[in-house]
């Protein structure tokens, strides 16, 4: 078998008054890059990338550089399809970009292998240690007009809080870093009393902090009861993960930003964090999160993937999720403690929601694996062409 065609689509929906903040920005749209690469033997496979920023660059790499690269080539050896795309680009290309092009690619590849020998990917990686994985809502997010306009009221927050409980999520996560700490604080406390103290807490600063305020606001947190903190600080500034770590009593989560073993060393095997969160259609696909997976069990870190993006981005990250042992293994599982959870983004998204002819199930907080072939999913190819623009 060898890859015949490599189709790009951009999905583009703007969200209108469904529209979001984070510390960092507005979410007037929500975007992504698929990609679709064909073989001669009609297996196709479908990858993602390019949901963080403009799909527009990543897209690029796909078409103009790395194409010419795999096409004509054995689509069942991604680790080696792998090494040579990132050979060829490693000397301009380490991070961003180039790497979440090789990642959608990556993803399409291992869809094709398990379609070609009728196995779901898991299969492939070694088998599931689960058929369900433990779901966190992420949400409550700073929404508003203009960014003069983002604090949503306290009674509106409490509703989608406490909404995200009642369909069945025990865990969730939360926004703070755009306001003053003490605001941030008020919303906080405001969530913690709508959803009760059953439900484990997250919050995600979006690297809004440096390590001062940083350690002032994850201070502030520990007496809601949250479970850890996610980028508190920049990604480039792994002494102000140390120096915040040093600092706390609550879990320091990162790596949604960061790509490749190469990039990740550091991150983990210098004591910058108790969780690391490596986003499969960015960090350089299965293939690479594979190889990061291992560095971080071997240096006794908590690995739970950053889950953004379409249907097809949750999908992967239900296969991978599924093969990651027990961290550290007893004879019971338990959420966060040690068994590994994934995230369920629950922004209005039709690409996540509608673009797979299959819906995902969530059953007493834990999502279905899919146990089709490949990733398990189908594209709805009408909804894709509704959103895609190219
Ligand atoms: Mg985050």
């Amino acid at each position: 078998m060898v890859i015949t065609d490599i189709d790009t689509y951009i999905l583009r929906l703007p969200l209108g008054s469904e529209r979001f903040f984070s510390s960092q920005c507005a979410f007037p749209e929500r975007n992504s890059l698929l990609v679709r690469i064909k073989t001669d033997e009609g297996i196709t496979g479908w990858g993602e990338g390019g949901q963080y920023g403009p799909p527009e660059p990543v897209e690029s790499c796909i078409k103009h550089v790395l194409s010419d690269i795999i096409r004509g080539r054995d689509p069942m050896s991604p680790a080696v399809l792998w090494e040579e795309m990132y050979s060829k680009v490693r000397d301009f290309g380490q991070k961003g970009s180039y790497i979440e092009a090789i990642s959608a690619i990556d993803i399409a590849l291992w869809d094709i292998f398990g379609k070609a020998v009728n196995l779901p990917v898991s299969k492939l990686l070694g088998g599931s240690f689960r058929d369900s994985i433990p779901a966190y809502a992420t949400g409550c997010y700073y929404r508003g007009e203009d960014h003069l306009d983002y604090q949503i009221s306290l009674d509106a927050l409490k509703k989608e809080a406490k909404s995200y409980a009642d369909s069945g999520f025990k865990m969730l996560k939360i926004k703070i870093g755009l306001l003053e700490i003490e605001q941030d604080m008020e919303r906080v406390a405001a969530i913690r009393e709508s959803v009760g103290q059953d439900v484990k807490l997250f919050v995600d600063c979006n690297h809004a902090y440096n390590s001062f305020t940083a350690v002032k606001a994850i201070n502030t947190l520990e007496k809601f009861g949250v479970t850890f903190v996610e980028e508190p600080v920049l990604p480039e500034d792994l002494d102000g993960y140390r120096h915040v770590r040093s600092k706390v009593n609550i879990a320091v989560a990162g790596g949604e930003c960061e790509y490749t073993r190469y990039g990740f060393k550091a991150l983990i095997t210098t004591g910058c964090i108790d969780i690391v969160q490596p986003d499969i259609c960015v960090c350089g696909g299965i293939s690479e999160w594979l190889k990061i997976l291992s560095l971080a069990q071997a240096f006794g870190i908590f690995s739970i993937p950053h889950v953004w993006g379409s249907g097809v981005a949750l999908a992967a990250a239900l296969q991978v999720i599924s093969t990651i042992p027990d961290s550290p293994h007893t004879a019971n599982s338990v959420a966060m403690q040690n068994e590994p959870v994934v995230e369920y983004d629950k922004t209005h998204n039709p690409l996540r929601d509608d673009l797979l002819k299959e819906k995902f199930i969530l059953d007493n907080g834990r999502v279905i694996v899919p146990d089709g072939t490949g990733l398990g999913i189908d594209i709805d190819m009408d909804v894709l062409n509704k959103y895609s623009s190219g």
